[in-house]
């Protein structure tokens, strides 16, 4: 008899309270050792989805895609070119303009992003294992935080797509007209996703791009395009129509085709400032676009003396070691003002040591970085740290002989000039620096190119609110760090972007105001 692949490996079983399907112990485990041939079947999609269709690049060419807990090779994946690019963003501008798409009421839009949302709760085991196979994700974080970010976001999106309107405007000028102002799709909008949170990231841009009628052509990173292949194939079942999403993993030089590209309308990046840069400079060759970036940081994370110290211990933890460092907004530099500074140090080194490293399929806080590159900065970095005179409070080595495993690091006596303070190092390292005064601290915080997000733990309001005033950033969590959410504006002052994600203000970049004036007779 021919048993159907699912139920031998899945051993789907219901969740409690949704109709999730587990992956179950068996698969689990054949994830976290690398079991080629469970592998093999587990990844559906190592293509590109370009006009509702799974395909090969024109070329030919594929990359390794290497799973950062054991450097192994998972899966060769299709590498989109020129030629790709072209087809992919040809098909996303016909269905901007020909397709049922452009045809749906914001209504109908709004049901497929709720059915999408509903699919992705479904498979949020398989999406998070995925993840955690492509960049180390722990597969518990990915399931419980960044699938429950993707499903949200989806979510808030599909609400917000028939609630935007224009505004009837009274003409200063001309008494008998009637003026008002509609909101537009933007039209074709490339984006280049990151590998910090494949999928999170991605619906970040996904969600409001559709919800507002935009069709849109996606390119993941090189170490993370298995679980946003597996998302379009979710949402083609879901009902979005051809075209409207096309995915192109790339190795090299397709996010530059596509930043640059004559049909893409408005690009939409998130990733280093340096790629930034090169993303404002090349993306005009043809025309100008829209542009929303979401770059670099070095965030300070403040701590005043009135602050309960536990909860500043506990804040500065999550600030840096969250997604093991890399995160845009980790708080790497830990400003500790003088009077609790002795007792900061004592302690902090402990709450770092309980942050669990290991296989990302095991209960751990923090699995490898996401490749050799990462691995060896954090090398460096440390290196740096120490010969440039800082004290190593804990950590600093990498662990074991196999996957990009480090230890969660801490130095103190840090001084602004150091590199572990001026550079972003994407990892698990955190500066502490002490202060006197907040003209001081805030005018440290701010002496850096980056503008992502601040961080303050206190008690008096007035101090706070004097920093919250001064800190020239993007966001500013008080007594917590990461909390941000879909309805909250997210994204850079300075060298850490143009444009905010998320929220009410996520909506307006992806729409294109026209004004109408008529004038009565
Ligand atoms: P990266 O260099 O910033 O970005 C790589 C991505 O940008 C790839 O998808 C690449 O596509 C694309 N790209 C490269 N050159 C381009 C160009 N001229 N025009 C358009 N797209 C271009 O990221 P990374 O190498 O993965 O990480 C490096 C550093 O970026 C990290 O250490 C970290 O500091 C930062 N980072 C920040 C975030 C964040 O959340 N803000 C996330 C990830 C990384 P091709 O493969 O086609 O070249
Ligand atoms: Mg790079």
């Amino acid at each position: 008899m021919k048993v159907k692949f699912n139920s031998i490996l899945f051993n789907i079983s219901k969740a409690k309270f949704s109709n999730r399907i587990n992956l179950g112990e068996e698969a689990i485990n054949n994830l976290k050792n690398h079991d080629q041939k469970f592998l093999n079947k587990f990844i559906k999609h190592k293509q590109l989805l370009i006009d509702g269709k799974f395909v090969n690049s024109k070329s030919g060419k594929v990359f390794d895609n290497i799973n950062p807990s054991t450097e192994e090779i998972i899966c060769q994946v299709q590498q989109a070119d020129l030629e790709d690019v072209n087809q992919a963003a040809l098909s996303s501008k016909m269905a901007l303009e020909k397709g049922p798409w452009s045809k749906m009421t914001a209504f109908e839009r709004a049901k497929i992003l709720y059915k999408l949302a509903d699919l992705v709760d479904i498979h949020r085991e398989e999406l998070a294992a995925l993840d955690a196979l492509d960049c180390g994700k722990p597969f518990s974080i990915g399931r419980d935080s960044d699938m429950e970010i993707v499903s949200n976001i989806l979510k808030y999106f599909a609400g917000w797509a028939d609630k935007v309107a224009g505004k009837v405007i009274n003409h200063s000028a001309m008494k008998n007209s009637l003026c008002y102002t509609l909101n537009e799709p933007v039209g074709v909008v490339g984006a280049i996703i990151p590998w910090n949170y494949p999928l999170a990231m991605a619906s970040w841009k996904f969600a409001p791009c559709l919800a507002m009628g935009n069709t849109l052509v996606m390119k993941p990173a090189e170490q993370s395009p298995l679980s946003l292949l597996r998302f379009g194939e979710l949402a083609l079942e879901a009902g979005i129509p051809k075209g409207v999403l096309n995915i192109i993993p790339g190795f090299g030089d397709a996010g530059a085709h596509l930043a640059s590209h004559e049909l893409i309308d408005k690009v939409t990046f998130t990733g280093s400032t340096e790629v930034g840069y090169k993303i404002m400079r090349n993306s005009h060759t043809h025309r100008l676009k829209r542009i929303t970036l979401e770059l670099g940081g070095k965030s300070p994370n403040i701590i005043l003396n009135d602050s309960d110290l536990e909860l500043a211990l506990e804040q500065a933890t999550n600030a840096i070691f969250t997604n093991n460092g890399q995160n845009c907004v980790a708080g790497s530099r830990t400003f500790v003002q003088e009077g609790i500074y002795d007792e900061f140090v004592k302690n902090i080194g402990k709450h770092a040591k309980n942050q669990k490293v290991g296989n990302p399929f095991d209960d751990v806080d923090q699995g490898p970085l996401v490749d050799k590159e990462l691995y060896n900065k954090y090398k460096k970095y440390i290196d740096l740290g120490v010969k440039e005179g800082a004290n190593l409070i804990t950590g600093g080595k990498t662990i074991g002989n196999k996957g990009y495993f480090v230890e969660p690091s801490v130095f103190e006596n840090v001084k602004d000039d150091m590199s572990i303070a001026k550079d972003e190092i994407f990892g698990p390292v955190m500066s502490v620096l002490k202060f006197k005064d907040l003209d001081e601290v805030a005018q440290r915080a701010n002496n850096t190119p980056y503008g992502l997000g601040a961080g303050i733990v206190g008690k008096d309001i007035n101090s706070i609110n004097y920093l919250i005033k001064k800190l020239r950033v993007g966001t500013i969590y008080v007594n917590s760090y990461n909390s941000e959410d879909v309805s909250t504006p997210f994204g850079g002052m300075k060298d850490s972007g143009i444009g905010r994600e998320n929220g009410e203000n996520g909506l307006s970049q992806y729409l294109e105001p026209k004004t109408v004036i008529i004038t009565l007779h």
